[in-house]
Order: C-alpha cells, then structure tokens, then sequence
C-alpha cells in the first residue's frame, strides 16, 4: 500500500506533472479552496483531538497556512525564475545561473499538536517546488488525520500527493521506500530513527525537533504584559506547542511576581476554573497524561496542579523554585506545566541556557538594550522573540527550525520553497571564443606566454 504510493508519486513525477508553474498555482489555490470549505469540519476534528478551541484553530492552524499558500502563488514566478551570479574573467560572456529545481519525491511525516499546520505548510513549499509529497498525518491526532485522508484527493492530484494513515509501522514502511526528501516534525527520538532510515538511501533531512525553550525574564521589565504573554504562549493548546516557553528563568527577587502575574493572567482567560472554560484545550492521549503527571510527582504546585485523568485535563500549572536536576528540567515538558527556575543574574541565565541543548527557541523579556543585546550574542537557539513568545514563528519571511538536538533545516514562505528544491549550478557557454580557452589545454607550451595569462578579444 505504502510501496504503491510511493511507486504512482514517482512515476507521476517523472512523467513531468507537477513541473509547470500553472499547474502549482493551480494546485496550491484547490489547497487554499479545501481549508475556506472545510473549516468547520476542521474544527470540529481538533475539537475531538484535543479540544481545540473555535477561536484557536483558525489563528493557531489555518490562517498560517492560507499566508503561506497566497505567498506562494504570488511569488512563485520569482522563486523558480533562475537566478544569476557573479562571472569571473573566463566565464564573463557565459550564462551562469542558478536554477531551483524540484527534488523528486518527497516524503512529509506530521505531528499530532498542530496536524493541519504541521503537515500542510511543508506541502504547500513541496508543491510550490515541483514536487510530488507523500503526506503521513500523526495517527495520534486522529480525527484530523482522517479527515486530511477523505479531503486532500477530493482537491489535490491523487497520484502526486497521497495521504498514508497508520502507525509507527506504516511510518516505517515508509521510511525503507526511497525518497528524495524526508520533512519530519515530531520528537528527537523519531528524529535520529529518521535520519537513520533516510541515510540508508542518502536522502536529505528537514528535522523539526523540540526541546526545552527557555524564558528569561529580566527584573527591569513590565511583569504585567511580560505574564500575560508568556501565559498565553505557555498555556495555549495546553502546552502542547513546540516553541512554548518550557520554563523561566529569573532571579529570586521577583520571583513571587511573576507568579501573582501568571495567576492573575490565567484567571482572566479561563476563569476560575480552567476545566469548564472552552478556550482550554485537553491533553492528547493517556500516555502523555500520565507522563505529565509523573514530572510533577514530588512538587507542590505554587498555582493550579489539578488534574482528572478521565478527561485528560491538566490544569494550568507553575511550580516555583524548581531545582535544575528536576525532572521536570531533564525533558521538554510539552504540557502545562510552568517550572521557575531562579539564577542569580544574568551571566548566570546566560550559563544555564549555554549548558544545555540547543533550544528550538529563546524568549527573553527586558526594557534594558544591554541585556537583551547580551542575551542575543552570548546565546543561541533556532529562533528566537524578545519580549513576546511564538511570535517569530507568524513571520514567514524569517526561517523557521531548529539547531543542534532541536533540528536541522528550515522553512516558512520561501525558505519552505528553498528546503524542496535542489539549487542547480548552471553555466551555459557558448562554442566561440576557443581561443581564450587554450590556455588550460596541454601541451603545456601551445601558447607562448606563460599559463594564467588570458588573452582578451
Ligand atoms: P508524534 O508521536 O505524532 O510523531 C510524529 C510522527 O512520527 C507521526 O507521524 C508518527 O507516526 C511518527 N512516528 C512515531 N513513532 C515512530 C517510530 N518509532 N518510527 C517511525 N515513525 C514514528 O509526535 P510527537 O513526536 O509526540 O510530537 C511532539 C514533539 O514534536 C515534541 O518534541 C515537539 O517539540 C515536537 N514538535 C516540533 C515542531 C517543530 O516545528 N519543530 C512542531 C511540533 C512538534
């Protein structure tokens, strides 16, 4: 099934169907068409997912997707128009180029906590680039993934960009067929079994990992929005966002502040009781509850820390003073749980962020220039927003992915376009003006004069 998939992308590819520039336009507009039809179906299944909001889904999932795809068809002409470089002294009446390419067939493999996002924003660079994709939905978001499966053939070319359901076995019957892309978002472990299977063929790699992406909150702030952001960024999809801040670090002193500023904020957006509000989403599956509730074992939550498995809710959770060989400071939380972690000051955050793996991203809130100037040369992560969160991921015109353990590769608007072509060197001569190539020819001394030295006409 999954070989046969692969077999029919490959042989409409190479048949040249995904090539002209009409034909992505005009696939990526039924795209476009497909997400305005079918919103309140989409809806309803991340409502069965994960109890995604109404308000959420469109400004979390679609209205990302449908910027990406009015991108593409507004600057594709200009993305694949060849691209030309600097000639040196023997190439100065060539043509040299580069032209983007397509790579062939690519393989995209989604992840459960943004399904329509995660899965179709790489499709829609595929697509633009010429490609034939197969797309493999994360089974754990199920009803999205289904749902992808009935909808995408009814919009887009059968042949060229099936849907594949299944499991961890199908993915990995997947992964031994040969691809000329493979585009995974999902978790480190995955991640390395990826790279593995793909090195098998050679096949390149976009890895769109996690990790723990730190939030330092600096004294000389206004705690206020600070909170309020970071609460929303956290909390949103209860937690389960790949650039949610994981934790903050701060210094002791105003510790307690920012606490009374996240209960405050949480009160505001979901009321006293966060289990009845509809803007609080649900936790994927029992496995990930039961996970999440071993990190806090031990600890006492400074603010919510409720739970009920039969729901899969968590409640909005900060533990303070957390200490930094907790378990909680070990993984990428990837739930609402919100650990405080005090440093003395600022070189010390610079060291504890620097001390461990790369970060997706990095969220540091100041007014001090000098701070935030030190935090951005000292540090580094994938991505990076200064007093806000998440929010460099809405800018398509910065890449998006990760570095080191939280990933490889990158994409959004053009970059996604870039990450699916191949960048062809091209250097088109003429037959004349042999004279001037001479010179490289043996025997050595054909031209009288010494090599190097170019004749000019
Ligand atoms: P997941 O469990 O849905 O897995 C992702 C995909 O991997 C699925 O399609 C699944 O079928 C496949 N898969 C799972 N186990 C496999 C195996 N053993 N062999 C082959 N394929 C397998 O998603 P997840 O990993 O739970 O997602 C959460 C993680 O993803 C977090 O670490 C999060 O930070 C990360 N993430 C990253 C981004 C990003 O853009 N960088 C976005 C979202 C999530």
């Amino acid at each position: 099934m999954e070989k046969q998939a692969v077999q029919r992308a490959r042989e409409a590819f190479l048949a040249g169907r995904p090539r002209p520039l009409e034909f992505r336009v005009q696939q990526l507009k039924s795209l476009q068409r497909m997400i305005t039809d079918r919103q309140g179906e989409i809806a309803t299944a991340l409502k069965q997912d994960i109890n995604r909001s109404q308000y959420d889904t469109p400004l979390f999932e679609l209205i990302g997707l449908e910027n990406e795809i009015s991108l593409a068809v507004s600057k594709l002409a200009q993305w694949a128009a060849p691209r030309p470089v600097e000639r040196n002294l023997l190439t100065i009446s060539d043509q040299a180029y580069i032209q983007p390419e397509p790579l062939g067939v690519v393989l995209i493999i989604g992840a459960w906590n943004y399904p329509w996002a995660l899965t179709l924003q790489p499709l829609v660079g595929a697509i633009a680039a010429g490609n034939a994709a197969v797309v493999k939905p994360s089974e754990l978001s199920e009803y999205s993934a289904s749902l992808l499966k009935a909808l995408l053939p009814r919009y887009l070319d059968q042949e060229l960009y099936p849907v594949v359901c299944g499991g961890v076995s199908e993915t990995q019957e997947l992964l031994r067929q040969r691809f000329d892309h493979v585009f995974y978002t999902g978790n480190s472990t995955v991640g390395k079994l990826v790279m593995e299977a793909a090195a098998r063929h050679l096949t390149p790699v976009t890895l769109e990992l996690g990790g723990k992406s730190p939030c330092y909150i600096d004294k000389d702030v206004d705690l206020r929005v600070a909170c309020r952001r970071i609460t929303w960024g956290k909390f949103v999809n209860c937690g389960q966002t790949c650039i949610a801040p994981d934790y903050i670090l701060c210094e002791p002193s105003i510790q307690n502040r920012v606490v009374e500023g996240i209960r405050q904020t949480l009160l505001e957006f979901y009321g006293p009781d966060p289990k009845s509000s509809p803007d609080y989403s649900r936790i994927i599956n029992q496995r990930h509850f039961n996970r999440l509730m071993t990190l806090l074992e031990g600890y006492t939550a400074t603010v919510g820390g409720q739970s009920d498995s039969s729901q899969r809710y968590i409640a909005p959770t900060v533990v303070k003073d957390v200490p930094p060989q907790a378990r909680l400071m070990q993984e990428e939380i990837f739930g609402p749980l919100l650990p405080i972690v005090t440093v003395s000051d600022i070189d010390d955050a610079i060291h504890f962020i620097n001390e461990r793996e790369k970060p997706l991203a990095l969220y540091v809130f100041s007014s001090n220039k000098k701070v935030i100037r030190r935090m951005l040369a000292e540090t580094t992560s994938g991505g990076v927003t200064v007093n806000d969160v998440i929010m460099h991921y809405t800018l398509n015109s910065l890449p998006f992915g990760g570095v080191g353990q939280s990933g490889t590769g990158r994409y959004h608007g053009k970059h996604t376009f870039d990450q699916f072509s191949h960048h062809r060197a091209c250097l088109v001569k003429s037959l004349g003006m042999e004279d001037v190539n001479m010179v490289r020819y043996p025997p050595q001394n054909r031209i009288s004069g010494k090599p190097g030295k170019l004749e000019h006409h």
